[in-house]
């Protein structure tokens, strides 16, 4: 059945990975989707290949190129949303970098890496949430604001200080929201995704798919055999983003398999 049915939704980072994975999976559930992104080429395509794929859709698919440290971007991009399908009802914060000194050691990192990091994991975070608020309290239609978060939140070790700090820092941000939007029938909630084979893990291990999919299995020892796919962290997204999900707010919702527990 289609949970998401007439509903219009932005993803940022939607151009890969978890957030490609989300867009397909709520255009499927019948929603109208906004891909946003900085990848255009691949954002266009994935656009593209939905419509193809679903021609009695095809309009309720578009890619806009935003980049979320742009308060300009966000803003129009919110704009756009309500200009091309008339409001705004989900507003995924997915984009996110792991930064260059993940694979440093502290003492080596740079300020300018690190600053880098708090501006796209966590300002824009934040931008995204300020627009989808800017247009979901006066609609008076209620809402819902989700961020991807990561399990790094919960445990250390599995990243370094700037990439942690900003992901701790999301969750910061959806607490307030929740508690300051929730009069406006406004739900905000965060997804902590464990390890998830994506670019990003790639850049992270600096190995293939495939070795990554085989490490994480080694690791995730709780769930026989599983890794975490992006269309998993997506199906906890359609969750949070439906009725199912109503009465669901101010929750860091950790999908990792059992990984944490291990
Ligand atoms: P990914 O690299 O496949 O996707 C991230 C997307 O964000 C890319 O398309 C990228 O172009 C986009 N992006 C980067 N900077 C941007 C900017 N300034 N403006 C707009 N878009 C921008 O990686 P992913 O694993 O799908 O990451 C998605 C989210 O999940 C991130 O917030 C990441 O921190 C989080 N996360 C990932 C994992 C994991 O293991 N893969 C685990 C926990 C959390």
């Amino acid at each position: 059945a289609k949970r998401l049915g007439g509903k219009v939704a932005i993803i940022t980072g939607g151009a890969s990975g978890i957030g490609a994975a989300t867009a397909k999976l709520f255009f499927q559930h019948g929603a109208k989707v906004i891909i946003a992104d900085i990848q255009d080429q691949l954002g266009v395509s994935l656009s593209k290949s939905l419509a193809n794929h679903y021609p009695a859709a095809a309009n309720n698919i578009h890619y806009t190129h935003c980049d979320v440290t742009s308060e300009p971007h966000v803003e129009n991009l919110v704009d756009f949303a309500v200009s091309k399908f008339g409001n705004l009802d989900i507003m995924y914060n997915n984009a996110g970098i792991i930064g260059d000194h993940e694979r440093l050691p502290a003492q080596d990192s740079s300020t300018k890496d690190f600053k880098r990091v708090m501006d796209v994991n966590l300002l824009g975070a934040f931008l995204g949430a300020k627009h989808a608020a800017r247009v979901m309290v006066p609609a008076k239609r209620g809402g819902v604001i989700l961020f991807t978060s990561s399990i790094v939140t919960v445990v250390g070790g599995l990243a370094k200080p700037a990439y942690s700090a900003s992901k701790h820092a999301v969750v910061g941000i959806m607490r307030e929201l929740c508690m300051e939007l929730g009069e406006h029938g406004i739900r905000v909630n965060c997804i902590a995704p464990g390890p998830v084979p994506t670019e990003m893990m790639k850049e992270h291990f600096k190995i293939e798919r495939e070795v990554a999919e085989e490490l994480l299995k080694s690791k995730a020892a709780v769930l026989k055999d599983t890794v975490v796919k992006e269309e998993d962290i997506a199906e906890a997204a359609v969750y949070l983003s439906s009725d199912e999900g109503k009465v669901v707010s101010g929750v860091n919702l950790v999908v990792d398999g059992g990984f944490i527990s291990v």
